[in-house]
């Protein structure tokens, strides 16, 4: 990618992470579902140029099982067609882009050690960004911040796609992570899997990253010190 590109990808990136402050309006609501569609569908073009789709059918099936059981309860928001992928990569990661793809990655099943109840609470958590709008969150700060004028005129299209592609660029913040995390167990909880499993797979990335070997996943998914404890209440709190 040119330096200039991704000089203004970084300075998105940043911007981005800064306007947590905002307040007094809704900034995912000058972006429309048609657009967060258009978006994800090209970046999800450009992910899949970039890294290899799993031809595993068990598991890409797998994943498309899990994630049509948490549907059935998250009732998605119209307009929007989730796509569930398998990408064969071995870093523990997993991601969604605006529009409904989720990308799950090998390394990340591998992680999981087939506890179907964790991979259910990843994928659950990644359906929650989704459902919440956080991506076209994301893109209505930066629009009022004027990083990106009219947003989503064509040039600043081009500008999303590529930030939602480049992988290293994404950091959720803490309300994003600290909602999906909530709703992730609002959509298990009347499902065949059990919620605990999301605490449990925050469990396995802690151990992870305490031997020096921080997933992936929690530099683009941060687990803040009172994340599990919160996801503990909330469970505790819903199940009584
Ligand atoms: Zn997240």
């Amino acid at each position: 990618m040119n330096r200039q590109i991704t000089t203004r990808l970084l300075l998105l990136a940043t911007v981005v992470l800064i306007s947590g402050v905002l307040t007094g309006c809704s900034p995912e609501e000058l972006v429309s579902t048609s657009q967060e569609v258009s978006i994800g569908q090209q970046a999800s073009a450009e992910v899949e140029a970039q890294y290899p789709v799993s031809r595993d059918p068990q598991l890409n099936q797998l994943v498309n099982n899990i994630g049509q059981e948490i549907l059935r309860y998250a009732s998605p928001r119209s307009g929007i067609q989730y796509t569930f992928r398998v990408l064969d990569v071995s870093d523990v990661n997993a991601f969604s882009l605006p529009g409904g793809w989720i990308y799950i990655n090998r390394g990340l099943i591998d992680a999981t050690r087939g506890n179907v109840n964790q991979l259910a609470g990843v994928i659950a958590h990644e359906i929650a960004h989704v459902e919440a709008r956080h991506h076209a969150d994301l893109m209505g700060r930066s629009a009022l911040y004027g990083i990106a004028i009219g947003t989503l005129t064509e040039g600043n299209t081009t500008q999303w796609v590529s930030f939602f592609s480049e992988l290293y660029l994404l950091r959720w913040s803490r309300r994003h992570e600290y909602e999906a995390d909530r709703l992730a167990i609002d959509f298990m909880l009347p499902s065949r899997y059990n919620p605990q499993g999301i605490i449990d797979f925050f469990m396995v990335l802690e151990a992870e990253s305490g031997r020096g070997r921080t997933p992936e996943f929690l530099r683009t998914h941060p687990l803040t010190e009172d994340r599990i404890e919160r996801a503990q209440e909330h469970l505790a709190e819903q199940r009584r």
